[in-house]
């Protein structure tokens, strides 16, 4: 079996400090280590104790988490420390991140090169080369999951957080979908085109006036580079989301070929002197930005990416047995006596 279990209390061993973000199942918090001191992150993670709840995550669903972070090792993906479990919480120690959001620190910048925004860019594509050589997909790459290490140092780190929706393919990644295609990783290249187009132009490429034609637009792949918006991009850098934002999955670029291409990787000092003369568009990029605090104008987008993991869902379901739980009340459990009984769950790696 994967995991031996012992009994500690993760209370015992760190303190819980403040609340640095919050999801759909629970929070995130600073948490200090007693016995060292160090800084750590820990998510807090609410599980569902029967089958037809609607509150919590299904077990099953936490331990894929889990199982995925131990996976990765990476200076660009979040690190996982150590886990507890009890019957109505988990919580995984990561590592603290807190230099923000990237698209954040961006925003309050007063300018970006394309050679600056580059540096970052091949951190998010090392990230996912690595995890994508695993046949680990993320399927949730979209701003609020692209964090940085620290900002106040010159070239902050990028770590990329939130695997509550990555999967893990069967090794020998014989995986395809419906269309004959290999499809895993297509969506997250998929989801870097678009992270790209924004960062550049600060606009959305499929955004249309209602959400029934942003979502012809992605149905239709119906994007373009308007003059406007894209008036400092070089040609590169419009080749490379170009080969990103392909209708046909498996004519996407992988993060291994984005990594070769010239944009990413010039090959003549001419291509590499392009890229540090253009800039971002900085001013259309904090409006974007602004507005995306408020949850308007791009939640269509990433949805498709979650439209495209749950077909693949669909298919790896069908082979898995659905278990069936005793349902026992959600209520039951008050958040002192679930805290008191939350168990240290060892990490079999380590
Ligand atoms: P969602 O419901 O959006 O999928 P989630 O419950 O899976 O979210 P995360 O996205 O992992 O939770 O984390 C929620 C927020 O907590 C993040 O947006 C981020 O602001 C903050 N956060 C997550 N991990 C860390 C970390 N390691 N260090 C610092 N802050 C973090």
């Amino acid at each position: 079996s994967m995991a031996v279990f012992k009994l500690e209390n993760v209370e015992d061993l760190y303190e819980i400090g403040e609340v640095l973000g919050s999801g759909h199942f629970g929070q995130v918090r600073a948490v200090q280590e007693r016995a060292t001191g160090v800084r750590w992150a820990g998510k807090f993670l609410k599980v569902r104790k029967c089958a037809s709840s609607r509150l919590g995550l299904e077990r099953r669903t936490v331990e894929r988490e889990v199982e995925i972070l131990q996976a990765l090792q990476h200076n660009n993906i979040m690190a996982l420390k150590d886990v507890f479990e009890s019957r109505a919480e988990v919580v995984l120690i990561v590592e603290l991140i807190s230099g923000g959001e990237l698209f954040d620190f961006i925003a309050a910048k007063e300018s970006l090169s394309e050679t600056e925004a580059i540096d970052f860019i091949k951190q998010i594509l090392q990230g996912l080369s690595y995890m994508h050589r695993k046949n680990i997909a993320h399927f949730d790459l979209k701003p609020e999951n692209i964090m940085l290490s620290d900002k106040d140092i010159p070239l902050p780190n990028i770590k990329i957080i939130d695997f509550g929706l990555a999967q893990r393919l069967p090794e020998g990644g014989e995986y395809k979908s419906m269309c004959g295609t290999p499809q895993y990783i297509a969506s997250d290249m998929w989801s870097l085109g678009v992270i790209t187009y924004i960062l550049l132009s600060g606009m959305s490429p499929f955004q249309g006036e209602t959400d029934e034609e942003t979502l012809t637009n992605i149905v239709k792949m119906n994007y373009m580079f308007d003059d406007f918006h894209f008036r400092e991009t070089t040609p590169m850098a419009k080749d490379f989301i170009q080969k990103l934002l392909v209708k046909e999955q498996s004519e996407r670029m992988t993060a291994e070929e984005c990594l070769l291409h010239p944009w990413i990787k010039p090959l003549t000092r001419k291509e590499a002197a392009s890229r540090s003369q253009s800039s971002i568009n900085m001013k259309n990029f904090k409006r974007f930005n602004a507005r995306r605090k408020w949850k308007m104008s791009y939640n269509m987008v990433w949805a498709c990416t979650r439209l495209s993991r749950l077909q693949l869902l669909c298919k790896t379901r069908a082979n898995e047995d659905e278990e069936l739980r005793q349902c026992e009340s959600d209520q039951e459990d008050t958040e002192n006596n679930h805290r008191a009984s939350l168990i240290r769950r060892r990490l079999s790696s380590s």
